[in-house]
């Protein structure tokens, strides 16, 4: 495949079938173009809206080729694919994502070494294996720390604080099963990220800054305004890192604002982010449309319009009999339920997004006594 030349009917296969998978999936279709996904639960959200569907693990190296042999491009739902699998395929197929930023941000280290080295600044960290290296930690760090595995972590999953010395023994069990790094615990004033799509030209955009917020370090809320006073500031972080990682298709920065001000790169997600669902309705290309146009080689928008200030909050397992309770009154609300067969507490089950036009006095206040 040559740039510009991905023809309307071709296909892109997709390495798993979660929410990001389906809305990926929609957005491809809605521009002509079919959708194969892999994942290993057959009642995945994306399968009902996909053309080809193969039940296979994400990391199962026959399973992705059979994605690849029906398939004319290939891209990912998330970042926890092994890079060394996702190699093999490499080879032979096209990835414009290539495997080597999967390898780099799949790991907490890796990562964070990587954007340290672009001159972005992140929050200060040690890596953890062994009690020597924990109590080196905390001598450099200083209480509360945040331990995090270096693999495989989401929404908080993986993740001790530990504000005193009584917690030791069970940071050291941590030890025991994982590889961990310690970052230093920062007062939070506020959480942003910002969300950006590349292709393989080079070309770049960028959405307007997010404002997020979670509960039980999970999001619950992200909110955009047409302006955002960290925004140069963001997108500056956002260069220097991608002059480091190479890029292609839509990925997202997330970052800490400290009480003093200071701005920190938290972490990078290489896929369309939780953080970015309100673009579906807000603005004018969605970070899911964003994606697909990147990796078939496509042009971007030279500008991402935010056409109204938005706010969008996630529907967790708990909060789908409220929300089925009030939506029939609220047609303002934006409804995306993803279509998990199984409500947990605290799975995200699908989320709304809320364009706010001037309302938020009425909008919020129905959202968040529901959300009690
Ligand atoms: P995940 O991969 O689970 O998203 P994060 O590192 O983004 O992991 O952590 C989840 C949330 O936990 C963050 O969004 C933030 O609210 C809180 N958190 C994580 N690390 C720190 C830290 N060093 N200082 C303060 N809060 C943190
Ligand atoms: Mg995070």
């Amino acid at each position: 495949m040559t740039l510009n030349n991905f023809k309307l009917g071709q296909s892109i296969g997709i390495v798993g079938g979660g929410q990001l998978g389906k809305m990926m999936a929609q957005s491809a279709q809605r521009m002509g173009f079919k959708v194969n996904i892999l994942d290993p639960d057959p009642a995945c959200p994306a399968r009902y809206v996909a053309h080809e569907f193969i039940e296979s693990p994400y990391n199962d190296i026959e399973g992705l080729k059979k994605l690849s042999a029906l398939s004319d491009v290939i891209t990912y739902e998330f970042e926890n694919i092994n890079a060394e699998t996702l190699k093999e395929i490499c080879a032979e197929n096209h990835v414009p994502q290539g495997y080597q930023t999967v390898g780099t941000v799949q790991n907490r280290l890796s990562e964070k070494e990587a954007i340290a080295s672009s001159g972005a600044i992140v929050v200060p960290y040690k890596k953890v294996d062994s009690k020597a290296s924990l109590d080196e930690a905390i001598e450099e760090l200083g209480y509360p720390i945040v331990l995090k595995t270096v693999f495989g972590g989401y929404d908080g999953k993986g993740q001790l604080v530990l504000k005193s010395s009584e917690q030791l023994e069970e940071a050291y069990l941590m030890i025991q099963d994982a590889v961990l790094v310690a970052e230093k615990m920062i007062e939070l004033d506020r959480e942003i990220s910002i969300t950006a799509s590349r292709n393989l030209q080079g070309e770049i955009c960028y959405f307007p800054v997010q404002e997020n917020e979670h509960r039980n370090q999970i999001l619950f809320k992200t909110s955009v305004k047409k302006s955002h006073e960290y925004s140069e500031q963001a997108i500056a972080e956002v260069e220097k890192i991608i002059s480091k990682i190479h890029f292609v298709g839509t990925f997202t920065v997330e970052f800490f604002i400290a009480k003093d001000g200071q701005l920190y790169v938290n972490e990078i997600a290489p896929r369309p982010h939780n953080s970015g669902h309100y673009s579906i309705e807000a603005c004018n290309y969605s970070q899911f449309d964003t994606h697909i146009l990147s990796v078939i080689g496509y042009s971007l928008p030279k500008e991402i319009v935010l056409h109204e200030e938005a706010v969008m909050y996630n529907l967790l397992g708990q909060d789908l009999d409220a929300m089925e309770s009030y939506f029939p009154r609220h047609p303002e609300w934006h409804v995306h339920v993803y279509g998990k067969e199984v409500r947990k507490h605290n799975r995200k089950m699908g989320h709304i997004t809320l364009l706010l036009d001037g309302k938020e006095d009425t909008y919020y206040p129905i959202y968040e006594e529901m959300m009690k």
